[in-house]
């Protein structure tokens, strides 16, 4: 199965900026991690992705054909995950299910059997006749996964799946998706690289509506490897590298000194710099700070 987003564009009447700009990627089964800021396009692209919004140009094809052509049969096999909000609390689980199976036009018997496996598969199965608006951050984003997944999609797209749960749920709900990735394609939005790290095929940064990088988690780490600096100095130094250079993380230290981490083209020699370990998240710094003089 192959997914292929070919040369798409976007400029909204209203801004006239261009949220995507000729963008283009070929998607396998797998999770990918879609990273950008706000604004970098991401919503933009998962709604052409999923019908809500017409592209100005390009197309997106699934093994070959176009899937505007393809209309309710890629319906049919799309699954989509939109961020919470407003979330039909006076609805019990099962009721929100039956009604999101009842849009997606699934047969009676079908939607039955789906619904009580959907939920034992996002751990809800006996909180099925639970109201919404009773449910914990974690719970709620499970049964919206759960709606997601209601007709076996063989493409799934996943807007910030994460936001607003504590750690225990955030690492649940990551290794949950990646249990059920490996016959689908899956598209994760995030600006929480630790959310893809562990769990993705391919990270896609994604900035200014254009494909910025991408590649295995291990790629993206090998090409950044020589950018990141660690620097012991005086308290009283800090404000001179914050001026100069982007600071990824400080820490002060038993002998009163402090360690910085900076994230620069050039090893800061002045301050002693070495070289340090780079992360995914002092990338997603690097790739996505403001004044980076581009
Ligand atoms: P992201 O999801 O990465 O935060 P978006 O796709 O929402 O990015 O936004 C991309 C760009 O398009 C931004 O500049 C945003 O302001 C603009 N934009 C998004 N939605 C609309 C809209 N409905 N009308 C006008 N501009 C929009």
């Amino acid at each position: 199965m192959e997914l292929t987003i070919n040369n798409v564009s976007k400029t909204y009447k209203k801004g006239g900026r261009k949220a995507l700009d000729s963008f283009s990627l070929n998607l396998t089964p797998g999770v990918y991690g879609l990273l950008g800021p706000n604004g970098a396009g991401k919503s933009t692209l998962m709604n052409i992705i999923t019908d809500n919004l017409k592209a100005d140009g390009g197309s997106i094809t699934l093994n070959g054909t176009d899937i505007l052509t393809m209309g309710k049969n890629f319906r049919d096999i799309l699954g989509y995950m939109p961020q919470q909000q407003g979330l039909y609390e006076d609805f019990t689980a099962k009721r929100f299910l039956w009604y999101f199976a009842a849009l997606r036009g699934l047969p009676k018997e079908r939607a039955k059997e789906r619904i009580e496996y959907v939920l034992d598969l996002v751990n809800l199965k006996d909180d099925g006749n639970k109201k919404l608006g009773s449910f914990s951050g974690g719970m709620k984003q499970r049964i919206l996964i759960a709606q997601a997944l209601l007709n076996d999609p063989k493409v799934l797209i996943l807007d910030e799946p994460t936001a607003g749960l504590d750690p225990k749920e955030r690492v649940r709900i990551r290794n949950f998706i990646s249990e059920i990735s490996l016959d689908k394609v899956v598209i994760l939005a995030t600006h929480v690289v630790s959310d893809v790290e562990y769990i993705a095929k391919e990270l896609i940064f994604i900035k200014e509506g254009r494909l910025l990088l991408q590649g295995t988690p291990a790629e993206v780490m090998e090409q950044y490897s020589d950018k990141v600096w660690q620097l012991h100095v005086k308290p009283e130094s800090l404000s001179e590298i914050q001026q100069n250079y982007l600071v990824s993380n400080i820490v002060g230290e038993k002998s009163g000194e402090i360690c910085v981490k900076v994230v620069s083209d050039i090893c800061p020699a002045e301050f002693r710099g070495v070289s340090a370990p780079t992360t995914l998240e002092d990338i997603y710094l690097y790739l996505f700070h403001e004044n980076k003089g581009e």
